[in-house]
C-alpha cells in the first residue's frame, strides 16, 4: 500500500514539473513576440526640419530694403504610406475627412440665409402688395432696403423701378405673386448674375494657381482659407496652404489643423513674428515643387495702421510675384459689420488688386443687401459666402439662389 502511495506521489510530482515547464515556455514565447512587435513598430515621424533654408538671393535686394527671414525647410510632401507587415500591429492613421461637394452648397444652406434675411423680402412684399402706395409707404420701402445694407444708390434705383412697375400696372392692388416676381427680377439685376464668379484654382501655364486671402483679423479669414481648401479638395484639386499670418500666434496652428483634416500640407514658420513675405514665398515655391494645382495664402490683417498694413501686404505681393503671378486676391469681409466693412474694403483695395469678395457670417445678419453694396463699391464680384461655423458652411455665391432665399 505504502509503495503504491509513493508511486502515485511520484507521478503527481512529475506531472507538476512538466506543467510548470510548459507554462514557462508559453509565457516566454508570448513575451518574445510582443517585444518583437514593439521593436518593429514604426518610429514616430521625425520632427519638422528646423534647419533653415537659405533665402533666395534675389529677395535680399527687395525694393523696400527688407530682406526675407530664413524659414525652416518647407515640408510639402505628403506622408508616405506605411509599409504593412503581417507581424506588426500598426496604429490606425486618422482617416481623412471627405468634404461636402461644392455643388448645390448654397441651396443646402439656403434655410440659414433665409432665416436671417427673409425679413427684407417679407417686409417689402407686405408693403408693395398693399395697393395704393402713398409717399409714406414708399419711404418705408426705402428704409427697409437701407436697413438691409443695400446702400443708398442701389436703394434709390430699386425703388424707382418698383414705382414705375406699380404705376404701369395701375390696378391699385397688385397681387403678392406679381410683386414677388418684380422684386426677384429687380434684386437679381442689382446682384448681377453676369459677373464672373469663378475662382482661379487650377494650374495655369504649367504652374499652380496662386490665391492670396486678405482681410481684417476676426472677419473669418483663416477659417475661410480652411473651408476653401475643403471646397477645392472636394473637386479633386491638389491644394497647399501658406500660413503667412505670422502675427497671430495661433493662426498657423489653426490653418495646419484645417489642412490636416483633408490631407492638405501647410507651409509655415515655427518662428512667431516671422516675415510673412518669406512664408508666402516658400509656400508658392513648395507648390511649384510638388506640382500642386493651387496654393492659398493666409495673411495677417491688422488695421491699426493703414500704412503698415499696406506696406506689409505690398511686400507679400511683390515677393510672391518674384516667382509667380498672383491669380486671385480674395478679400474677406464680415457681413455683420455693414458700412465699417465697406471702409475696410477700400483700404485693402488700395494695397492689392482685389479680384473677389468673400462675405462671411451671412448666417448671422439680416443685412444681405451688403452683397450689392460691396460689389458696387469695389466693382468686383462676391465669389463665396460664409453661412456658419461648420467646416462645410462656405458656398460659392450664386445670384439666383441668393435672391430666392431672400425673397422666398
Ligand atoms: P481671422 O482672424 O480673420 O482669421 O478669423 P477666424 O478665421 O479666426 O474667424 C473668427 C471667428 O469667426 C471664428 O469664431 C469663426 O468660427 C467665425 N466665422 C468665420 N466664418 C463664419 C461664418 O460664415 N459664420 C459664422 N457664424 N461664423 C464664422
Amino acid at each position: 500500500m505504502g509503495a503504491v502511495f509513493d508511486q502515485v506521489w511520484e507521478i503527481v510530482a512529475v506531472c507538476a514539473i512538466v506543467a510548470i515547464v510548459l507554462v514557462a515556455g508559453v509565457v516566454g514565447l508570448v513575451r518574445g513576440r510582443s517585444s518583437r512587435q514593439k521593436e518593429l513598430t514604426p518610429p514616430p515621424p521625425p520632427p519638422k526640419p528646423s534647419s533653415p533654408t537659405a533665402p533666395p538671393t534675389d529677395l535680399d535686394s527687395d525694393a523696400d530694403g527688407g530682406g526675407v527671414d530664413t524659414l525652416p525647410a518647407p515640408t510639402p510632401t505628403r506622408p508616405a504610406e506605411p509599409e504593412v507587415d503581417d507581424d506588426i500591429l500598426i496604429e490606425e492613421l486618422p482617416t481623412l475627412e471627405r468634404p461636402a461637394s461644392a455643388r448645390g452648397r448654397l441651396a443646402r444652406l439656403r434655410a440659414r440665409l433665409a432665416r436671417s434675411n427673409s425679413a427684407i423680402g417679407n417686409a417689402l412684399l407686405v408693403l408693395l402688395s398693399r395697393g395704393g402706395l402713398d409717399e409714406e409707404a414708399w419711404e418705408e420701402v426705402e428704409d427697409t432696403l437701407i436697413r438691409a445694407d443695400l446702400g443708398v444708390d442701389a436703394t434709390n434705383e430699386l425703388v424707382e423701378r418698383l414705382r414705375t412697375k406699380v404705376k404701369v400696372d395701375g390696378s391699385g392692388a397688385t397681387s403678392e405673386a406679381e410683386v414677388k416676381a418684380w422684386l426677384k427680377a429687380d434684386l437679381l439685376d442689382l446682384v448681377d448674375p453676369e459677373m464672373d464668379r469663378r475662382i482661379a484654382s487650377s494650374r495655369i501655364d504649367g504652374r499652380p494657381a496662386v490665391i492670396l486671402v486678405v482681410g481684417v483679423n476676426g472677419t473669418g479669414k483663416t477659417t475661410t482659407v480652411g473651408k476653401l481648401a475643403r471646397v477645392l479638395v472636394s473637386e479633386d484639386r491638389d491644394v497647399i496652404l501658406g500660413a503667412a499670418d505670422t502675427f497671430r500666434a495661433a493662426a498657423a496652428d489653426q490653418l495646419e489643423t484645417w489642412g490636416a483634416r483633408v490631407g492638405v500640407p501647410t507651409i509655415r514658420s515655427e518662428k512667431e513674428g516671422a516675415d510673412p513675405a518669406a512664408v508666402a514665398f516658400d509656400a508658392v515655391k513648395a507648390a511649384g515643387e510638388i506640382e500642386a494645382d493651387v496654393v492659398i495664402i493666409d495673411t495677417a490683417g491688422r488695421l491699426h495702421n493703414k500704412v503698415g498694413l499696406m506696406d506689409e501686404l505690398g511686400k507679400v505681393k511683390r515677393v510672391i510675384e518674384k516667382q509667380s503671378p498672383i491669380d486671385e486676391v480674395l478679400l474677406v469681409l464680415d457681413a455683420t459689420t455693414g458700412q465699417n466693412g465697406l471702409r475696410q474694403a477700400e483700404v485693402f483695395s488700395e494695397a492689392v488688386k482685389v479680384t473677389g469678395i468673400v462675405l462671411t457670417k451671412l448666417d448671422g445678419t439680416a443685412k444681405g443687401g451688403i452683397v450689392v453694396a460691396v460689389q458696387r463699391q469695389l466693382g468686383v464680384p462676391v465669389k463665396l459666402v460664409g453661412l456658419g461655423e461648420g467646416p462645410d458652411d462656405l458656398a460659392p455665391f450664386d445670384a439666383e439662389a441668393f435672391v430666392d432665399a431672400i425673397v422666398g
